[in-house]
């Protein structure tokens, strides 16, 4: 399995592993994505646009 590079969208960090949270994964019915979960504030997110946790402390 390739490994994904995961790189925070809002501060450019790249992540080791996903968030903790973002485990939690659902399809998008219209465009097929997957959506990670990214906390409260951001919710789900694609993986390309992924949020690390301490972005998500701040408002999305
Ligand atoms: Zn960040």
């Amino acid at each position: 399995m390739e490994k994904i590079k995961l790189l925070c969208c809002k501060c450019g960090n790249i992540m080791e592993t996903l968030p903790s949270g973002s485990q939690d994964i659902i399809i998008d019915e219209e465009t097929g994505e997957m959506l990670y979960w990214n906390g409260q504030k951001c919710g789900y997110r694609t993986i390309d646009c992924l949020v690390c946790e301490k972005c998500q402390e701040k408002v999305c």
